[in-house]
């Protein structure tokens, strides 16, 4: 297989405005630079080459930008918002973002490798949705009155609940979405009158620092949305650890989730944690198989596959299995691999040198226990960090492959005779994030879901996060939800007044 590398989409003024400027941390609406003058190099995944030098932050620059977002967290101008202006002000911001959203969707495609109209429509489109969505909350975020009757002799109480924002919020992005991630966790923080400290990933910063830049633009209080770019065992593990950080909301993988989450302990932080999945995707011989091929395939091979939600383990009914494995590859053969500037690309590199090594370790081992590679196996050619999509036939169900996220372009297939078989092979992992059913008979799905452990159940469909619809994981994927109304609850205190009448 080989990788389109001609006829690559010329970068748009404001695109290469924003890669030569230099760049430094996001501090209180400043640009502020390092404190160390450490930096490190971000690499274009398509070629290798070197983009743009980043300030490396140290526990110092956390602390700034956390006292920055304390001071906006306390000043009338933000805490005293009324709820209205604060709802306008998110759908300037978002009308901003729909302005830049060619220029974002450039950065995203040269920083994490993404097709650029992915990046423009589908996640600057999740982002805008996210802010839009969101901005109708400031106005509905109510207390309620209670009837605590008499509690005690001839005494009277009036008493109601009130909600407050939870303080300041640290931000912990990973690389495979940084912009919607990142967006995730802004714009509960905007809707609840919260403050902000984001540390993207270190391979993955632009287009988040691009976007506090626009939030300052568009009306956001300066230190409302700060960002510290640097290494997660520095500038990462300052922020979990400051006192003065409330909240700490985490996307990433588990290894890291857990241990963010012992050491927020310490000052008993509350902590969302998005983790890893390895979601199942039961395919039942009722099934419409030309949509459930597309669906599938787009599952795990959108974004390289680079997706907590992918679809990566795929149990087939017998019956059926040698059919949807020669449909899955073949529509597996038919996308094209390019880096993300090239307008017909479908599948970009994977982020990086290291990654590409990780993934193809998996897949080696997955061949290694018995796995047969119908399309795919193996890494392609040339300067960047590209893989073939494949799809990987009877791996035994304890394999590596199998169990573990490998986060690449990498779908297993496994035989299933029943309904019940089926369940416990997806249930079978020590993940829970998302899962897939695809058949067209409403009784078996009704039986399927609620024996699935997983946070989100798609049924004929492939995966994608609605802002109004919970996200987060059972068992080792997560504590927590980001979005819907649940992501305000946990950006939100309740507080109990009770007041004596007589
Ligand atoms: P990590 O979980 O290590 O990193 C995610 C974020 O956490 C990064 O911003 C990272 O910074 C930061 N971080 C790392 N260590 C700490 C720490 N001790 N304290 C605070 N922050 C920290 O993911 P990786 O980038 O290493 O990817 C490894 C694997 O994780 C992938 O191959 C994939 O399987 C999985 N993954 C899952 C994601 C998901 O959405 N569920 C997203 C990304 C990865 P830094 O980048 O500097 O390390």
């Amino acid at each position: 297989m080989n990788v389109m590398a001609n006829d690559l989409k010329t970068l748009i003024p404001d695109t290469q405005r924003f890669l030569d400027q230099e760049k430094k941390h996001f501090i209180g609406g400043k640009w502020i630079a390092g404190s160390s003058g450490d930096s490190f190099s971000v690499i274009d995944p398509s070629n290798a080459e070197v983009l743009t030098q980043i300030p490396a932050g140290t526990a110092e620059d956390i602390d700034n930008a956390i006292q920055a977002a304390n001071t906006a967290l306390n000043d009338p101008m933000w805490r005293d918002m009324p709820p209205a202006n604060r709802e306008r002000m998110m759908h300037r911001f978002a009308d901003l973002i729909e302005g830049h959203a060619e220029e974002l969707g450039q950065l995203e495609a040269l920083d994490v490798g993404m097709p650029s109209f992915v990046g423009q429509h589908v996640e600057v489109g999740n982002v805008l949705d996210t802010l839009r969505y969101m901005a109708g909350w400031p106005t509905k975020l109510n207390g309620k009155t209670m009837n605590i009757g008499e509690p005690m002799p001839d005494k009277r109480y009036f008493a109601y609940t009130q909600r407050e924002p939870v303080g300041v919020v640290g931000a912990i992005v990973p690389w495979n979405v940084p912009l919607m991630i990142a967006m995730w966790k802004i714009a509960p923080a905007l809707a609840t009158g919260c403050t902000i400290v984001i540390k993207p990933s270190e391979v993955t910063p632009l287009a988040t620092l691009r976007l506090a830049e626009l939030a300052l633009d568009a009306g956001v209080p300066p230190g409302v949305v700060n960002v510290i770019n640097g290494f997660g065992a520095e500038a990462g593990q300052a922020l979990v650890e400051h006192p003065l950080v409330s909240k700490i909301s985490f996307t990433g993988s588990a290894v890291t989730g857990k241990e963010i989450n012992r050491t927020a302990t310490d000052t008993l932080k509350n902590v969302t944690l998005e983790l890893g999945g390895k979601s199942p995707v039961i395919l039942l011989d009722d099934a419409n198989m030309e949509k459930a091929v597309q669906g599938i395939s787009l599952g795990i091979f959108g974004n390289t596959g680079q997706v907590c939600v992918a679809g990566s383990r795929l149990y087939i009914q017998a019956g059926i299995f040698d059919d949807a494995v020669e449909r899955l590859a073949k529509e597996a053969r038919s996308l094209k691999v390019g880096p993300g500037l090239h307008p017909e690309t479908n599948i970009g590199p994977l982020v990086s040198e290291a990654h590409r090594d990780k993934v193809m370790g998996f897949i080696n081992a997955g061949l290694k226990a018995g796995g047969e590679a119908v399309t795919g196996g193996s890494a392609i050619d040339g300067p960047g960090f590209y893989v073939e999509p494949t799809v990987l036939a009877n791996p035994p169900q304890s394999s590596d492959v199998v169990q573990e996220e490998i986060f690449g372009p990498v779908i297993t297939a496994i035989p299933f005779d029943d309904l019940d078989e089926a369940a416990a092979l997806a249930n079978d992992t020590t993940y829970g994030l998302s899962s897939y059913i695809w058949s067209r008979d409403i009784q078996n799905v009704h039986q399927l879901v609620p024996k699935i452990r997983a946070g989100q159940v798609y049924v004929n469909s492939s995966p994608f996060p609605h802002p109004a619809m919970p996200m987060g994981g059972y068992k080792q994927s997560g504590i927590g939800r980001d979005l819907g109304e649940e992501v305000i609850n946990h950006y939100t205190e309740h507080k109990s007044v009770v007041i004596g009448i007589n």
